[in-house]
């Protein structure tokens, strides 16, 4: 069979689908999961992902995502506001998932369900039967897949945690049209609004901090808001205890710089870009644009994916420092304090850390 495979039917996989199909490949895309989930993530589209998906067909505001104009950051009882440097948006990953995934499939890409276990050149083992083609492209994401695995050495990973704050006034007074980063020792909270108005808050922590806090994940949240009096008001914008959505070992930082003959790497399996820069789902769709580029013109994917590690390797590299520097007290502190009195060096690493 010579039709390309697309397994993971995230932002990566479905883009890459949707292109292949645009450019008459007839692609099929295999997911484990015949309901579209709602992934763990910040939910914030930043401008770069916004364009893409404009360019694709899928313009966010037509799913009702929020408009999202200004950055702020908190540290301790500091704040700091400044304005983007373009429009993003704030969107749920499952009405953007569900969104692009139809789009793939009007274009003409096969959905098909199945459970990969295991992946090779040419072949993708699944569940319910095995799949060939001479191009694979892999797209799942957070998931690692036998075969295909991600190196899992990082001495201290985060983990994700999100909760959703139901809309209300009191939401909608306090975020607005904001993107909200709330820095905390081991790690930060990103605070956005969404489609129907509720508050997506997402939280990413050092294992070992997750540790120091007793690792109940209502107990980490409540103990923050101990600690920190904004990030208390929003929420206590709820009296309720609502449902935590966890994610474990997210290697924040890898780039894949080589791969297999006719296997190209998209989205997390590409790069893995630390969520606090809010640029994932924009290198999700840039490698998808690549990956099917490279593929149309016949260059293979090594050279796609020599290609892809050096255009990620910027963003990543200023994401991590600017993670780095953001877990730490001091850090935290400095960075609020800078971006209030110069803004401009805010507004320098909100770029530096897109995907060109
Ligand atoms: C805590 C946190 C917050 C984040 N916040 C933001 C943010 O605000 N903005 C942003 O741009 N990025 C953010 N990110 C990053 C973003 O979520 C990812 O970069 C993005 O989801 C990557 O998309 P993907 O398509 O590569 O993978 P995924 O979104 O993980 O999609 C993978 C797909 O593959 C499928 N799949 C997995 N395994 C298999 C299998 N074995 N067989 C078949 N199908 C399979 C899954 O069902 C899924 O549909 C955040 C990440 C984290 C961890």
């Amino acid at each position: 069979m010579n039709r390309p495979i697309v397994l993971g039917a995230g932002p990566a996989g479905s883009m890459a689908a949707l292109l292949l199909a645009q450019s008459g490949a007839r692609p099929i895309l295999i997911d484990r999961n015949q309901e579209v989930g709602d992934a763990i993530c910040g939910g914030f589209l930043s401008w770069r992902t916004a364009e893409t998906l404009r360019g694709a067909g899928c313009d966010p505001e037509t799913f009702g995502a929020r408009r999202v104009t200004r950055l702020r950051i908190f540290a301790g009882s500091r704040q700091a506001e400044m304005p983007l440097p373009e429009t993003a948006y704030g969107l749920s990953r499952h009405a953007l998932d569900s969104a692009l995934r139809a789009r793939a499939v009007a274009m003409g890409a096969q959905l098909e369900i199945d459970h990969a276990r295991r992946v090779a050149p040419g072949v993708v083992e699944g569940k319910r039967q095995i799949w060939k083609s001479p191009a694979i492209f892999l797209a799942t994401g957070k998931h690692d897949v036998r075969g295909e695995r991600r190196p899992r050495d990082a001495p201290d990973p985060a983990l994700g945690m999100r909760v959703r704050v139901p809309a209300a006034a009191d939401v909608e007074r306090l975020i607005g049209d904001a993107i909200e980063l709330h820095l905390f020792p081991g790690g930060y909270a990103g605070i956005v609004l969404q489609e129907g108005g509720s508050a997506n808050i997402c939280l990413a922590l050092r294992k070992s901090a997750f540790a120091e806090m007793g690792g109940d994940p209502w107990a980490i949240f409540q103990h923050l808001a101990r600690d920190n009096p904004h990030f208390a008001r929003r929420m206590n914008c709820t009296t309720a205890r609502l449902p935590i959505d966890t994610i474990a070992a997210v290697p924040y930082g890898w780039i894949a710089r080589d791969t297999e003959d006719g296997i190209y790497r998209l989205g997390d399996q590409a790069a893995v870009i630390p969520s606090l820069a809010g640029e994932g789902m924009a290198i999700a769709l840039a490698s998808a644009k690549a990956a099917v580029a490279s593929y149309s013109h016949g260059q293979g994917s090594a050279h796609f994916q020599r290609q892809f590690a050096r255009r990620a390797a910027q963003p990543v590299g200023v994401a991590k420092f600017l993670w780095h520097i953001a877990e730490t007290s001091r850090g935290a502190a400095a960075m609020t304090l800078s971006s209030r009195i110069f803004p401009g060096i805010a507004r320098l690493a909100m770029r530096a850390s897109r995907i060109d």
